[in-house]
């Protein structure tokens, strides 16, 4: 294709908003890139037939795309994957089942098209889209990935360790998994699809990184700066000829502009108040619901610090004493709040209290809802039920801390925002990610804590003591941690600068790299 050629070009994500976020994001920023001829983008979605699949965050990201009058943007929703008796379904197996369903879901809706896609970008888990459009069209075809270079070197690396280690991953005690030329992973963080061979899910996972190399180039959502041994690795030839480019941080654009919007303001107005860097920004994702037990050591461990907090928080997913239901993250807030009571939920919502400050309140339909612990501490600090303005919490200037459970999008908004985290990862990458980002010879912006392999607890004088690591002035290695991620700050700001800016050269590569030209 040549360069002066006007593409159209089409995106499939997978389902979550920690992949929706940033393939959006992508999509925009390949529209109003200068040095490339993209005129339309069509984002393709996945739902599943269960009516709580997707939450409204979502249906409001994407109606404010099909809105947005200066950028061509069509959203089409593949047909829902069909899921059996949704409700006993692990997550596992329905992440299974979407990286296989979907991409010939995605196949046979680009191959109807009538203006059909001059480029495809896949989202990095539907790999297996690869080899069906390959034997169908012949386009350009690219890989995004929401999360890091460190994972896709895994990714790629995957098939060979496949056939060389003997029984589980995690069963050789110790011994690190290693990567050519990158970090080695140890066994406890390993990436999750690879932890038990037996599955469903380790087999698609398999289907996937063998597809890999089919892919004209992979655009991975990080920054050179913070992998840099990574990148050495992946351009040596040695895992991979397929080339990879660091295009991070494909992040939202914040809304402070937007008057309208009621959450943005109150929290902003109340972060307005606060002294600068002493407030604690709280979230463990999209999806992911904290049990009880998690709350109430979280809510202590706030209290011991004594810190302002912002915490983004959906209902509990297990009542006082009872740690057995857990949900992962994938899973959206709606599922979670059945069995909860409509009066509950209301009670629950933040109330603007003369202006002054937003709580949760103590009701009697409320008292065994969220332990006792996280009540006391409401007058410190302010509490968004199910979605909460992130990148303009993060940008926030009072904001001194993000306890996170270090989900990609998350740190890379940390990262661009210049502040330093505190880990409890939980699921899917999260543990290699905390790994990384905890490692000083790596990047050294975080503290890490110690979470119960079992129930995904933190005692809350490690949360406190952490905190005030983080945010007090005099604590050395608290020093250390925020001077190193306010230099990645400045990192992260050239790198989308349109003059000489790494990220946004390398998209450029879009069209005039290989297969594209
Ligand atoms: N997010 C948000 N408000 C919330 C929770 C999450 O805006 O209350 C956004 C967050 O800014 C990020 C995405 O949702 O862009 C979550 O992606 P991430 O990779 O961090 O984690 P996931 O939810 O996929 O586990």
């Amino acid at each position: 294709l040549p360069s002066s050629h006007h593409h159209h070009v089409a995106l499939v994500s997978s389902p979550g908003m920690g992949h929706i976020i940033p393939i959006l994001q992508l999509a925009k920023r390949l529209l109003t890139h200068q040095k490339i001829n993209i005129r339309k983008a069509t984002l393709f979605t996945v739902s599943f037939n269960s009516s709580s699949s997707s939450s409204k965050a979502e249906k409001d990201l994407l109606q404010s795309a099909i809105d947005d009058q200066s950028l061509s943007i069509d959203i089409i929703h593949l047909p829902p994957i069909h899921i059996s008796n949704h409700n006993d379904v692990t997550i596992e197996t329905k992440i299974a089942i979407t990286m296989h369903e979907a991409p010939k879901l995605f196949a046979t809706a680009i191959s109807n098209m009538e203006f059909k896609p001059t480029m495809i970008i896949t989202d990095y888990f539907l790999s297996q889209t690869l080899p069906l459009v390959k034997n169908m069209m012949k386009v350009p075809m690219y890989l995004f990935v929401p999360t890091n270079a460190w994972v896709v070197a895994l990714g790629f690396h995957t098939p060979k360790l496949d056939k060389e280690v003997e029984g589980e991953y995690q069963s050789h005690g110790d011994s690190p998994i290693l990567i050519p030329g990158c970090k080695a992973v140890h066994p406890s963080d390993l990436f999750q699809m690879m932890e038990d061979r037996t599955h469903r899910l380790y087999h698609e996972y398999l289907l996937m990184c063998e597809a890999l190399p089919l892919a004209d180039g992979i655009f991975v959502n990080t920054l050179e700066e913070l992998e840099p041994k990574t990148f050495e690795a992946l351009r040596s030839g040695k895992i991979t000829k397929v080339p990879i480019f660091p295009i991070g941080p494909v992040i939202r654009e914040t809304n402070n502009n937007n008057k309208q919007n009621n959450r943005i303001n109150d929290v902003v107005n109340w972060l307005d108040k606060q002294e600068e860097e002493s407030v604690i920004y709280v979230s463990l994702g999209s999806g992911y619901s904290m049990s009880y037990e998690q709350i109430k050591e979280m809510a202590l461990g706030l209290e011991q610090s004594g810190k302002k907090f912002v915490w983004s928080l959906r209902p509990p997913s297990t009542k006082a004493g009872n740690n057995d239901h857990y949900l992962t993250a994938g899973e959206d807030a709606e599922t979670n709040k059945k069995g909860h009571s409509s009066a509950q939920e209301e009670t629950l919502t933040p109330e603007s209290k003369n202006g002054e400050t937003n709580s949760v309140t103590k009701s009697q339909e409320s008292s065994d809802y969220f332990p006792e612990e996280f009540y006391r501490i409401q007058r410190n600090g302010i509490v968004l039920m199910d979605w909460a303005p992130q990148l303009e919490i993060l940008s926030h200037p009072s904001i001194g801390g993000f306890v996170s459970h270090c989900g990609w999008n998350s740190i890379m908004e940390s990262v661009s925002c210049g502040v330093p985290i505190i880990c409890w990862p939980l699921f899917a990458e999260q543990m290699m990610n905390a790994s990384m980002l905890e490692d000083e010879e790596e990047v050294g912006i975080a503290i890490r804590l110690n979470v119960s392999m079992s129930t995904k607890n933190v005692a809350s004088e490690e949360i406190g003591k952490a905190m005030m690591k983080i945010m007090d002035k005099g604590d050395i290695e608290g020093c250390a941690i925020r001077k190193r991620v306010k230099k990645l700050k400045h990192i992260a700001e050239k790198a989308w600068s349109h003059d000489h800016g790494s990220s946004y050269f390398a998209l450029s590569r879009i069209i005039d790299s290989n297969g594209a030209s």
